[in-house]
């Protein structure tokens, strides 16, 4: 049991403790307890970040690379802790959540590693005796805003860049992955000065959205809703603020008659059911051309049917709970609103039984939906898939792109000319060809089009535009 605390300034400070947190595998676990923090709290960890922002941005690349180094050796020295703690904290599976800490500690070395490559280039200047070059400087406090499913990676793959980049930053995870955020910061907080990382838990509405309006934050990276990233867009835009927001998905798989279905099959269940689901990147619809749909369907559910589904700390288990009981209502109600506008349900339909007390959904699958439904068009962000028909590859990549997001999309093929009009065509960030939807990797850029991301893209190196500004220099002698 943890009475979670804030970080600021190399201290942890906060006694007034919140609310208790249950595993929401077995609900009858308690972990710890959250902080009820205020919003002088916030003031007091911007603070402590602008103050050591000086110091921390004026070490050279090299010096900051060589913390992140250590970083990443302690993260990887509790890989198997972190895991079991996000396990039973957010629900994932205990497998999912080791690989998701492994992922962790290589973001830290792939960023300490960004501290001695080149930050600039040389540009000619017209005139023959004058220098001129880019340079990249930081952008000073970042406050950083983070979900709870991926309460490991994103974290580091939001901190990591900003500081080898040379930002300081205030991290406010999601209330649902508080302890493991503590325990992050706990174990490599202590590796750099004060102030340069601090951690603020509590409700989004209040420490989060302070952290959001405060003057002094320059930068905002934000992953999570997209009600909630749009208003911290405008609150941004408002003060000026520098904003990068990545949101959610409705992404789809395309499968054409000629694709190998045991493939299809297994990709396309790990990208469905995986973390019961909980992935922006999560394969939500399925569209099969005529030829390949009815067998399609059914060795789909076979498949589902076959999922071991319990406890996330069985390393057996396929499939967790869902992360809250909020999350859980607003599931089962994206379900029974597909029965409402006329899907079929082919396997789950709702809660599932493991024998423990917990937020368990059935795998879910529908058939017969149309994209006029609510289950076609809305983020569900749960165990649950949609199966539609397209009359041939062009309808299907039209149904696709009928969507307001635009994250990632896969198509299964042999055919190369049917891989290549899919690249062309389909509005997404992520375009896999015989690829799961989910499952990127961190040295390439991640984002989506249309209403998934703010446009800008995190990961490898393409976090070095969110994280820096570029100054371009002229000297002439
Ligand atoms: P939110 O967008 O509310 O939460 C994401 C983060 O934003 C959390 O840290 C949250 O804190 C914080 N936050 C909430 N309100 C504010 C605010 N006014 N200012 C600043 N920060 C704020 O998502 P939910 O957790 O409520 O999930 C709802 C839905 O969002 C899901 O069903 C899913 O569809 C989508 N989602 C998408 C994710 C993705 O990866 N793209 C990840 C998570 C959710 P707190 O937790 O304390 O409220």
């Amino acid at each position: 049991m943890v009475a979670a605390k804030n970080y600021i300034a190399g201290e942890w400070v906060t006694d007034a403790r919140g609310p208790e947190v249950r595993a929401p595998g077995n609900l009858d676990e308690v972990l710890g307890t959250v902080p009820l923090t205020t919003t002088a709290e916030v003031e007091a960890a911007v603070e402590a970040a602008a103050r050591a922002q000086d110091g921390w941005r004026h070490l050279s690349g090299v010096e900051r690379g060589n913390i992140l180094f250590r970083a990443a050796a302690v993260l990887e020295a509790h890989v198997d802790e972190l895991g079991a703690l996000a396990a039973r904290e957010m629900g994932k599976p205990i497998g999912e959540a080791r690989a998701e800490a492994a992922r962790a500690v290589s973001i830290f070395r792939y960023y300490a590693g960004e501290g001695s490559r080149a930050i600039g280039e040389v540009i000619p200047s017209a005139n023959a005796t004058t220098l001129q070059f880019t340079l990249r400087v930081p952008l000073g406090v970042v406050g950083i805003i983070t979900p709870w499913n991926f309460p490991l990676a994103i974290p580091a793959w939001k901190m990591a860049p900003a500081l080898a980049y040379g930002n300081t930053v205030v991290l406010k995870p999601a209330e649902w992955a508080s302890l493991t955020a503590a325990r992050i910061i706990e174990l490599i907080g202590p590796l750099f000065p004060p102030g340069v990382v601090n951690l603020i838990l509590g409700k989004g509405s209040v420490v989060g959205e302070a952290l959001v309006r405060h003057p002094a934050v320059a930068g905002i990276s934000f992953t999570g809703s997209g009600d909630t990233g749009q208003h911290i867009a405008q609150v941004a835009v408002e003060r000026g603020a520098k904003y990068q927001l990545e949101m959610g998905g409705k992404n789809p798989v395309i499968v054409a008659d000629d694709a190998d279905l045991d493939r299809v099959v297994e990709l396309t269940v790990s990208g469905a059911m995986r973390s019961a689901g909980q992935k922006c990147t999560a394969t939500s619809r399925v569209i099969a051309t005529r030829g390949i749909k009815p067998r399609l369907a059914e060795a789909l559910v076979e498949r589902v049917r076959q999922l071991k589904q319990g406890n996330p700390l069985d390393p057996d288990t396929y499939l967790g709970p869902v992360v809250s009981a909020a999350q859980e209502e607003k599931i089962l109600a994206m379900i029974q609103k597909g029965r409402d506008e006329g899907a079929r349900i082919l396997a789950g339909g709702g809660r599932a039984d493991v024998g423990l007390r917990g937020f368990y959904i059935a795998p879910t699958v529908f058939d017969d939906v149309d994209s006029r439904m609510t289950i076609a068009q809305e983020e569900i962000f749960g165990p649950v898939v949609a199966i539609q028909e397209a009359a041939d590859i062009e309808d299907a990549i039209r149904i696709a792109n009928g969507v307001r997001y635009g994250l990632s999309a896969s198509v299964f093929t042999r055919d190369l000319k049917t891989a290549l009009l899919f690249v062309d065509r389909i509005e997404a960030g992520m375009v896999r060809v015989n690829e799961e939807t989910a499952g990127v990797e961190l040295q390439a850029p991640f984002g989506g089009m249309k209403a998934s991301s703010s446009h800008s893209r995190e990961q490898g190196r393409a976090a070095i535009e969110f994280f820096t500004h570029t100054k371009t220099v002229a000297i002439r002698p």
